[in-house]
């Protein structure tokens, strides 16, 4: 359902993606490791359409994302048609950015509201249904700030599913937390992974990359340097730099 096509974006001169090319079928979890500035938030910021690419193409169930086509080439969408297909994608960072002063129920249900015209009771029920699978439908009433980190990031998860998006997005969703929260964190995950939303997950959790990867896709400097099922990427690794990644977990 996700196509990347020859991707490049330039920051200052300094080229963070040289022309990656990757897919996501649905259903599929695809995890993506690699070193620290290989390009991995800058790849999923480009597949939300958070940046401007320099280059290559991005569709998503076959439609172009924050471009069309005309006639010598492509120009950029409105930010109103680009903001509609935004729509489409979930993304959850590494630091949750709930709204402080809303409740957790309220974290869930305005922001799809808003951006989705959804009706209050309906956006209510969804958020309380998603709370309930993230283990926090106690805490709706609750305020952010009463919450552990782990806690918030599940919020921020139920958030980014709230309305039922394509795909989903994650950035190193437990990079931000105390050791002992991520667990909790990667146990939503997984859940959410079996249930069958189609997911990209950047990651440096090597066991859950091993455990639910589809596919492993390993960046260095910009580019995909080698990919395949975790089997292949863990176990049979080809590359060099790839062998000297792994060797840093073991
Ligand atoms: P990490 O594991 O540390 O999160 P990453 O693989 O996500 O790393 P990116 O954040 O995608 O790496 O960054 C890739 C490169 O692009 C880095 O060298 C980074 O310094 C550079 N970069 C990213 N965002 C910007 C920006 N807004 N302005 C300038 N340079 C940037
Ligand atoms: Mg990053």
């Amino acid at each position: 359902i996700l196509q990347v096509h020859q991707l490049t974006k330039t920051f200052a001169g300094f080229q963070a993606l040289n022309g990656v090319d990757f897919s996501v079928n649905e259903g599929e979890v695809v995890v993506v490791i690699g070193p620290s500035g290989s390009g991995k938030s800058t790849l999923v910021r480009c597949v939300h359409q958070l940046e401007t690419i320099d280059g290559g193409s991005v569709y998503l169930d076959g439609e172009l994302l924050g471009y069309e086509h005309h006639r010598s080439g492509v120009r950029p969408l409105t930010p109103r048609a680009v903001a509609a297909q935004r729509r489409r994608i979930g993304m959850v960072f590494q630091q949750f950015n709930l709204f402080p002063h809303w409740t957790i129920l309220e974290n869930v249900t305005r922001p799809h509201r808003m951006s989705h015209g959804v009706g209050a009771a309906e956006a209510e029920q969804r958020a309380r249904l998603l709370l309930k699978q993230v283990g926090l439908e106690h805490k709706a009433d609750a305020h952010p700030r009463e919450l552990s980190g782990g806690q918030q990031q599940r919020v921020a998860i139920a958030r980014a599913l709230a309305p039922a998006p394509r795909i989903m997005l994650f950035d190193e969703p437990t990079s931000a937390l105390d050791p002992e929260l991520v667990d909790e964190v990667l146990a939503v995950l997984r859940d959410v992974a079996r249930s069958g939303v189609t997911m990209v997950v950047v990651t440096h959790e090597m066991e859950f990359a091993r455990q639910m990867g589809d596919r492993v896709v390993f960046m260095d400097a910009g580019r995909v340097v080698e990919q395949g099922t975790a089997e292949q990427i863990f176990n049979h690794p080809k590359s060099d730099r790839l062998k000297a990644f792994l060797s840093r977990f073991r």
